[in-house]
């Protein structure tokens, strides 16, 4: 019998609710990384139980095997008595309980990686991804789960969606549970001494928990977070949970962020409160992850729940989960007021159009491979990438961005993406066991928007040919360019020029400095120094008979060199010297703007485009 995927859940629902699966955190041995868990098995029905560990993370398509950590094992019965088991797999354990008695499985589970999918824990806090750490019994993952922290008297915060099983918190342990596996390993978990805060959007209560060393202004923070939320709830029409928690961890080399049904934990470096770009950024994560709560957590692509926690889930339609997305959190974070016009158009062509221009692997795999490879490729995170696929996040959302104009030039302003998202956000709401097909997808966006798309935009996914910015952005009275980035003259004081300018130039490669040596990191196909014969982990040591000791160096060299020569580059592949000669050629820009000669009708078509 198939059991109905659950993914809602409300606090209320939770009270004063008994488990027969629960597990006891503590943290004894915090200061080594440690977690300790015990987990209680009640309630057995057969001789032998399996638990299992999920050997991924939902939101991130890589099997990363996080039970590597998991180690010093113990199975015994209430009465302490140990039981039989062995191991399956790399991920299941086999019990032998002939008496069908109560289990106590307990082990250690070493958290030392911080980041947004990852566990952490050491002397001033824990932050617990469940997915990574609580195993579960199969065929038992539909039952209600109960988590009991043993509270410690330095950490005084615990924050986390799971809900409270009890209205009074006792003092020495807290109790959380979730209807079933699937949401409790949802739900991270921080203990410690983090910040937080509240807030209120459309009778929900919003928590906001910042995890960080630094000093930071919350109450900014809170502020613009809130006003992600109104901008979001209007967008969508309601909100899918009586309470919801933005975990923000902030820290050096932090980045990146995983939602889920009722939270998301997003990472970013302190810059982004030190300058405006930075905190853009941020705030532009942050709309992602929160817009996730309906794309992807509930409208989700088929295949994408009920999940195989035991291997890859394939999908072909990560272009609506990551790719719609990544489109609407830079157009919703300018109908936040986080850009500015101009800013939000430049974005688009920096960020979006321009960065997938300086990737020769979109004329090699289409969007739908590489979502449905993305357990291979984009999360191996190859330095050779570029040149082998697209990202179903860059090219996805520029998909959606011309998918969208095609809707409102089509329907004369009538219609837009927007509109069919939100019918999808009905549908699930009147059924939200099942994801959607590609082809539910298309007809949604038809008949809610009473266009014919279906054509054009399987092409888009299904091919490789360069999309064609030009020819849509001009209906709506934009001008897409890309050209060789103009010289400016600069001038002394009023009248006297400073030395001409050279043209910006372009070289194709990324570089890292290790050890006074500049490293080859990336190479675009086909760009001046793949067609030098430059390869990846190869060592620029100079360019015309000057030694070369860091990045800076090379780009001032290759600049002051020019166009109008090849330059000499000695370099070491493997140990062995080489010299090469590149042509270099100008660097480019690209740029989206509005036309002089825009129209009366375009402009309107313009605004009903860029406004909620
Ligand atoms: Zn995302």
């Amino acid at each position: 019998m198939n059991t109905p995927f659950i993914i809602e859940q409300t606090d209320i629902q939770l009270l004063n609710t008994t488990a027969h699966i629960k597990y006891e955190l503590s943290f004894e041995h915090a200061s080594r990384h440690c977690i300790s868990i015990k987990m209680i098995i009640t309630q057995n029905r057969d001789e032998i139980t399996i638990i299992k560990s999920p050997v991924w993370i939902p939101g991130s398509y890589k099997v990363r095997d996080m039970n590597a950590h998991q180690h010093d094992v113990r199975i015994h019965d209430m009465q302490g008595r140990p039981l039989t088991w062995k191991w399956m797999t790399k991920s299941a354990i086999e019990i032998h309980n002939p008496e069908k008695s109560d289990i106590i499985v307990s082990y250690e589970y070493y958290a030392n990686d911080r980041g947004v999918r990852t566990s952490h824990v050491n002397r001033n806090h824990a932050f617990i991804m469940p997915v990574a750490c609580l195993m579960y019994v199969e065929n038992r993952m539909e039952e209600i789960h109960h988590v009991s922290i043993q509270k410690n008297e330095k950490w005084n915060t615990i924050t986390t969606a799971l809900s409270p099983i009890h209205e009074q918190m006792s003092d020495n342990t807290v109790l959380y549970g979730a209807l079933n596996y699937h949401i409790l390993i949802d739900s991270p978990i921080e203990i410690g001494n983090h910040v937080c805060m509240t807030f209120e959007v459309a009778g929900a209560l919003h928590e906001l928990a910042v995890i960080t060393q630094e000093s930071i202004d919350m109450e900014w923070l809170k502020g613009e977070i809130k006003r992600a939320v109104e901008v979001e709830y209007a967008f969508w029409g309601d909100l899918p949970y009586d309470r919801y928690v933005f975990f923000l961890l902030i820290g050096e080399g932090l980045r990146g962020g995983l939602e889920h049904l009722r939270c998301n934990v997003s990472a970013v470096e302190p810059s982004a409160f030190l300058d405006k770009t930075s905190a853009q950024g941020m705030m532009a994560l942050l709309v992602h992850e929160f817009f996730h709560t309906w794309n992807v957590k509930r409208i989700r692509p088929i295949e994408l729940g009920p999940f195989n926690y035991q291997e890859e889930n394939y999908t072909h339609m990560l272009w609506l989960a990551e790719g719609f997305t990544s489109y609407y959190d830079d157009l919703l974070s300018y109908r936040c007021g986080f850009y500015s016009k101009e800013e939000y158009l430049s974005v688009l062509a920096q960020s979006h159009l321009g960065k997938l221009a300086r990737v020769p692997g979109r004329f090699s795999m289409s969007l739908k491979d590489s979502s449905f490879l993305a357990w291979t490729k984009l999360y191996s995170m190859s330095p050779d990438q570029h040149n082998q696929f697209p990202s179903y996040y860059t090219k996805g959302g520029i998909v959606a961005l011309l998918l969208d104009l095609l809707i409102i030039t089509q329907s004369n302003g009538k219609s837009k993406l927007d509109h069919a998202l939100r019918t999808m956000w009905k549908s699930y709401k009147q059924d939200g066991t099942k994801g959607f097909t590609e082809d539910e997808i298309i007809q949604c966006i038809e008949e809610e928007c009473g266009v014919s798309i279906r054509s054009v935009f399987t092409q888009w996914l299904n091919g490789t040919d360069e999309l064609p910015y030009q020819e849509i952005f001009s209906r709506i009275g934009l001008e897409w360019k890309e050209e060789p980035i103009a010289i400016k003259q600069e001038w002394y004081g009023d009248f006297r020029p400073f030395h001409p300018k050279k043209q910006s130039i372009f070289f194709g490669c990324a570089v890292n400095e290790e050890q006074g040596k500049v490293i080859v990191k990336e190479v675009e196909k086909n760009s001046p120094a793949d067609r030098g014969g430059i390869g990846i982990d190869d060592e620029i040591i100079a360019v015309n008979g000057k030694r070369i000791s860091n990045r800076n160096m090379l780009l001032q060299s290759l600049q002051s060199n020019g166009l109008t020569q090849d330059a000499e580059i000695i370099a070491n592949c493997d140990g062995k010297i080489y010299t090469t000669s590149i042509t270099l050629q100008p660097a480019i820009q690209y740029s989206l703007n509005v036309r002089d000669s825009i129209t009366h009708d375009q402009e309107q078509l313009l605004e009903f485009w860029l406004h909620g």
